[in-house]
């Protein structure tokens, strides 16, 4: 053996041997923590009340209010949504010090695409198909958050969707399980460190969510069923999940929706036949918010009989509903579950402690000094330009349009032009929104005294004024007190007329239009997701002008942009780019950085082609993507098949041409490989990144597959005139899918492989696997 290999036998040698005896020492420690804890003591660790109804009430001096006697009483496990290492230090010392067996809580948190400093939201990150980029996002929210008090971040949300209508599809990497999965991957090693190793400072437990199928809600309507056959669920959705728990993802959130006529929260097949038993999880899970009782409504049964359902499936955390806390005793009484029920959930969220140090140090996560350091920095603010640059995508482009020239008179117009405190996305509760750069500002800075910068909103955000109004509250809610931001408080034409004359005296148009922050998200469905009317209109009087138009795009979720497309001659998709989003979307419209986001969703023609996807199965009567209307085909009578911008999609201000596929053999044995190879020049005169990205086609196999599947994606530099090559290595592993008994295979014969710029555009060979 050389010495090099030895040396790794060693070091994994001992670092087994380290883990083992961790392992041992958290073991014993925990034994004998609970063989000292009551049964109530025991539930009260599955318990995870939200701290923003936990805190109601005075606290007299000298004195605990009623839900820190609760804490006192060992009667709650964990607290989420709160922030501030003073606050949280403050409720970990009631647990450490008032509780009998001074157990410390974990503090949870949507920390989603950011923490403080606010990053693109997932969707438009999933675009830059860069995983170094996407890791050090989740790092560095990590470092603020576990600055900050919190020890457990609900992320990633890795739900794949293939439905524009559904408002969470900005919270997820889009349609693709392939990339899905490397996304999660990412993710996880970001929030977690790669070695999963707690010790490390910045790091926080990932919780991945929504375990599972959330994404494929019926009509894109949240909260809604799933009807998913198990091969479909299988070959198309779990993926990220799986490769999370591959990465060692620390928890588990199960999702709303159900599954199969099972609520995900009490479905056994999910929770313990495949997420531990087949994958081999080993942390814990927690129920969504109020996830237990919505049983009731999925009409299951009482509270009782849902809470022991669900701890019976696997669940080991409730959160806000009480539902354990209120039921499990009598469950215990009336033999409904077991005492190894209790035993193994409440275990399993003190190993999830143990694990992140909070039994050594209580306080290792409230760090105030280096919070006052990290929070909102510079340094971070730049991570966030830096990430925005690469997660914003070019549309359309005609005759070069964009980049523009940094002089010259530039109106901005619309309602989000302005929008700093929208420039987050939604989700970013904790982030300092209206500290954010708008685009307005930001073209105005790129500009500086070089030209002239005008701004004029031009319309409301929609139609109507009460929805408005709810569309600017705190995640689509007014709260009582809450002060209300004005709306619909000058008339249309006004607007429209103040706008025109800006427009009138520019050389160049810049509509910022879309959706605001809380037009997406959760429980921000749409059954036309497009560009609101009255935004519409305004977009049709500025192209009328017969000025040059750019249409920058705000949005969490593919919108559909047919009229657009036809009528507009730049679009960028801005998606919401986070804390430096002016100064990063000023930076591509002024050429500063050439764009090379690429979609990871299709953007449909019209709503009625939703659910739309590019890996999608051929049917027994295909019929071209482009073709016109043939009867008696899988198509439309009123639209084509193609949607308008496929997955996979993105311009750079250069142009990339690629050569032929070449392959090292046309022939692979099954435990063999073959290199798949493609060169790629930059023939246009700007420096630019490409993402070069490789597709399968299972020609015949004994269940259907999809007619395109992404297996692979390289995202290269490349400098004007460049040319680069890009080599794919494939194995039986790549070609593996899950047939009709869901077993995981690679059936020999030909496959299709295919490498081109976006799924649309690729060149094509074949590879024979015997
Ligand atoms: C969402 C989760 C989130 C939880 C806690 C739920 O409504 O579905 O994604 O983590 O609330 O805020």
């Amino acid at each position: 053996m050389k010495r090099g290999s030895l040396l790794i036998v060693v070091i994994c040698f001992a670092f087994l041997r380290i883990n083992a005896q961790t392992d041992k020492q958290m073991n014993s420690f925990l034994d004998k923590l609970m063989s000292q804890m009551t049964l109530e003591e025991k539930i009260g660790q599955l318990n995870l009340p939200v701290s923003s109804f936990f805190i109601a009430g005075e606290r007299k001096e000298g004195q605990l209010n009623p839900m820190e006697q609760r804490i006192a009483k060992g009667e709650i496990g964990g607290l989420f949504g709160m922030k501030g290492a003073k606050q949280i230090r403050a409720l970990q010392q009631v647990a450490v010090e008032k509780s009998r067996l001074h157990i410390p809580l974990l503090f949870g948190l949507d920390v989603i695409h950011g923490y403080e400093t606010t990053f693109p939201i997932p969707l438009a990150l999933s675009t830059s198909w860069n995983m170094d980029l996407i890791e050090r996002e989740a790092k560095t929210a990590a470092i603020e958050a576990s600055s900050d008090g919190i020890s457990w971040v609900f992320s990633p949300m890795v739900d794949i969707c293939r439905d524009a209508r559904w408002g969470r599809i900005a919270e997820g990497a889009g349609e693709d399980p392939y990339l899905g999965g490397e996304i999660a991957k990412a993710l996880v090693r970001g929030y977690q460190g790669k070695e999963n190793d707690f010790t490390q400072e910045g790091t926080v437990m990932a919780c991945v969510k929504h375990y599972a199928l959330y994404g494929g809600a019926e009509a894109g309507r949240d909260y809604n069923t799933v009807e998913m056959s198990r091969q479909g669920m299988m070959n198309g959705f779990m993926e990220p999940y799986r490769e999370a728990c591959k990465q060692g993802a620390g928890s588990y959130m199960a999702s709303f929706n159900e599954f199969e006529g099972i609520p995900a929260t009490a479905n056994k097949y999910l929770l313990d036949d495949i997420l531990r038993k087949q994958w081999g999880f080993k942390g814990f899970i927690v129920s969504d918010y109020t996830g237990i009782p919505e049983m009731i409504s999925h009409g299951i049964g009482d509270l009782q009989t849902v809470s022991a359902s669900a701890l019976d499936a696997g669940i080991d955390m409730d959160m806000v509903s009480e539902g354990f806390t209120k039921t499990l005793k009598q469950s215990l009484a009336e033999e409904k579950i077991t005492k190894t029920h209790i035993d193994q959930a409440c275990r399993r969220i003190l190993e999830a402690k143990y694990r992140l140090g909070l039994f050594s140090d209580p306080y290792k996560y409230c760090n105030e000094e280096k919070a006052s350091k990290v929070l909102f920095s510079t340094e971070n603010r730049q991570v966030s330009r830096v990430t925005a640059d690469e997660c914003q995508v070019l549309l359309k482009n005609e005759n070069d349009l964009l980049p523009l020239k940094k002089n010259g008179r530039i109106a901005v117009i619309g309602p989000l032009g302005d929008a700093a405190g929208d420039m987050p996305g939604s989700w970013a509760a904790t982030g300092k929104g209206d500290l954010s750069v708008s685009l307005y500002q930001g073209i105005k800075k790129a500009i500086g005294s070089n030209g002239v910068v005008a701004y004029a909103k031009g319309s409301d955000l929609v139609a109507d004024s009460l929805l408005e109004t709810k569309l600017n509250g705190t995640m689509g809610f007014i709260i009582p007190g809450m002060k209300v931001k004005k709306v619909h408080d000058r008339k249309p034409q006004e607007l429209l007329d103040e706008a025109l004359a800006i427009a009138g005296n520019a050389d160049v148009i810049i509509a910022a239009l879309g959706e605001n922050a809380n037009m997406n998200g959760e429980g921000a469905s749409r059954s036309i997701p497009d560009i609101p009317e009255p935004q519409k209109e305004l977009l049709k009087s500025l192209v009328a002008t017969g000025k040059p138009v750019v249409l920058v795009l705000f949005t969490g979720r593919p919108l559909i942009l047919s009229w657009e497309d036809q009528n507009v001659p730049a679009i960028l998709n801005a998606w919401f780019p986070g804390s430096e989003a002016g100064t990063s979307i000023a930076g591509i419209l002024f050429g500063d950085v050439n764009p090379s986001g690429k979609l990871t969703t299709s953007f449909p023609r019209n709503a009625g082609q939703m659910p739309i996807y590019y890996n999608h199965k051929n049917t027994g009567r295909p019929h071209g993507d482009f073709e016109n209307y043939s009867r008696f085909r899988s198509n439309y009578i009123d639209v084509i098949n193609a949607p308008l911008y496929p997955f996979g999609y993105g311009l750079s201000y250069t142009k990339f041409d690629y050569g032929d596929i070449t392959l090292s053999a046309e022939k692979m044995p099954m435990t063999g490989t073959v290199t798949a190879k493609i060169t790629v020049t930059n023939s246009g005169t700007m420096d630019g990144n490409e993402i070069v990205q490789l597709y399968i086609r299972d020609v015949y196999s004994t269940s259907t597959r999809p007619v395109k599947e992404l297996k692979g994606f390289k995202k290269i530099s490349l400098k004007a005139g460049e040319s680069k090559e890009a080599a794919f290595i494939l194995s039986a592993e790549d070609l593996k899918y899950y047939n009709h008994d869901l077993a995981y295979v690679c059936e020999p014969g030909d496959f299709e492989i295919m490498i081109g710029p976006n799924s649309r555009d690729v060149k094509k060979t074949k590879l024979t696997v015997y």
